[in-house]
């Protein structure tokens, strides 16, 4: 498939390597979208929006789709808006300034997409869950982390690094324990955990 990359989007994809933004790689952005057309989702919460790079992609899918996202570092969130503006979607993408744990929502959404700080994800989850409809999907970025959590930890020098790793590996047991939820982990862009909602 060749796809014609929207010039904004090349332009919002370079300010974030000068900047040294975290934003989806290639590969997760198109398993996202391309989960979204299969599974007909329409409205999305995401949980760190950094400059509106993924909630863009997700918003440019189809033009029902609806998206909430969440930033607590303002200068992202600025950027985030300036660039929402630019594609005009600024009816179908809501940005709110805040730190996710002390936002609490009462909305009901088909997918929950979690790429924030890796280590805080159950807190993520356990915040957001409610907010999930049945049968919907609470989808989790960075799953791997460059590869260091398939390292052994010994290896690891750093021992924030070391705590984070851990941090993922008891993200990805609470999720294969949860009953209430059937999950699959994806070794796609950096690592995506694929969670359904029973
Ligand atoms: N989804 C974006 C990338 C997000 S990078 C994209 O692919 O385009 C992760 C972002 O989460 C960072 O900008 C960081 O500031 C934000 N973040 C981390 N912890 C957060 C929290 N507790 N609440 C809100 N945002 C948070
Ligand atoms: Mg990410």
């Amino acid at each position: 498939m060749v796809t014609l990359e929207h010039s904004e989007i090349r332009k919002i994809k370079e300010y974030a390597k000068i900047n040294k933004v975290p934003i989806m790689q290639d590969e997760g952005i198109e398993y996202l979208t391309t989960f979204i057309v299969k599974h007909q989702i329409k409205k999305i919460l995401e949980v760190g929006t950094a400059i509106g790079y993924s909630a863009i992609q997700m918003a440019l899918v189809h033009d029902d789709i609806e998206i909430t996202t969440i930033e607590r570092d303002e200068e992202r969130y600025l950027q985030a808006l300036k660039n929402v503006k630019k594609f005009g979607l600024e009816k179908r993408i809501t940005l709110i300034f805040k730190d996710a744990l002390e936002v609490s929502l009462n909305e009901e959404y088909d997918l929950i997409f979690l790429d924030a700080a890796k280590g805080q994800n159950i807190r993520f989850f356990e915040n957001f869950d409610r907010n999930l409809k049945k049968e919907g999907y609470m989808i989790t970025d960075n799953m791997n982390f460059h590869g260091l959590v398939f390292k052994e930890m010994e290896s690891i020098k750093s021992k924030n690094l070391r705590s984070l790793v851990r941090k993922i590996k008891e993200y990805h047991t609470f999720l294969e324990e949860n009953e209430n939820y059937t999950v699959e982990f994806l070794d796609l862009g950096d690592g995506l955990a694929v969670a359904k909602k029973k």
